[in-house]
């Protein structure tokens, strides 16, 4: 820290009474004001559960589809178990009519003794088939219903938690909305060349002007230094100071401990 440097550094030196240096701690009230309401926008608690939620609900309706596939491919396989009954059923009843309607040969009537016997069992083992698919399709039914319910419930909360973040939102842009022209109304009181030293300093540190308290900036908190404090009490009442640490302005008043 060089002593001899003034406040004010390399800046042109900026003139404003102490009223209008007064009102810029209102202008920085108002803009601290609407940083926290676009911060709370930004970061509400609800915005990490909805993308929560969104994930949970993907992935459960992963589970839903896979669900209906498996459901699907065990109602394919019961359809081509039905035909393949009927088929032997068909099968069946024919050869039992020729059979009835006699006048076969020996020999043909005892290949067609042998394939009732064989389609007689093929229907029986179909059948068991059947009776198995049948039974996979109820489970394939349940973890579908499961799977669907879980995703609607987490969906149902999402929904939930997006009415409640909506709610938020409107009460916080209700909020910068009245902020905003009164922020407007301030700036507009105060001279231009002061406007753009504040935002200057707001771009540097985040404060653009800063009580001076018991000889410390309240934007950076820091105590300032003998020398930058000798520097602010010899400048002129409307002599706009800085803080060197911060760059914030910083306003003057009986508190400043000067
Ligand atoms: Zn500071």
């Amino acid at each position: 820290m060089d002593a001899a440097r003034p406040v004010t550094r390399s800046e042109p030196a900026l003139n404003a009474d102490t009223a209008t240096q007064l009102r810029l701690l209102d202008l920085q009230a108002a803009d601290t004001a609407l940083a926290q309401l676009t911060h709370r926008r930004g970061h509400l608690p609800e915005l990490a559960a909805i993308a929560d939620r969104e994930k949970t609900a993907a992935e459960l309706h992963n589970d839903v589809v896979d669900a209906q596939t498996k459901l699907s491919d065990i109602a394919d396989e019961q359809r081509r178990l039905e035909s393949d009954v009927d088929t032997v059923r068909a099968r069946t009843a024919r050869d039992e009519s020729r059979l009835q309607a006699g006048g076969l040969p020996s020999r043909e009537l005892e290949s067609l003794q042998h394939e009732i016997a064989t389609l007689a069992r093929r229907q029986s083992t179909l059948e068991d088939e059947l009776l198995d698919v049948m039974e996979r399709a109820e489970e394939a039914e349940g973890a579908l219903r499961d799977a669907t319910a879980r995703r609607d419930s987490v969906t149902a909360e999402q929904h939930d938690l997006e009415a409640t973040r909506d709610a938020a939102f409107a009460e916080i842009d209700a909020a910068i909305a009245q902020r905003t022209p009164e922020r407007a109304a301030i700036a507009a009181e105060l001279p231009a060349e002061l406007i753009a030293l504040y935002e200057r300093a707001r771009s540097h540190g985040g404060t653009g002007a800063a009580l001076l308290r018991q000889r410390r900036c309240e934007a950076c908190h820091i105590e300032l230094p003998g020398s930058e404090l000798a520097a602010v009490r010899d400048a002129a009442p409307d002599e706009v100071v800085r803080c060197d640490n911060c760059r914030a302005i910083l306003v003057r008043t009986a508190e400043s401990g000067l």
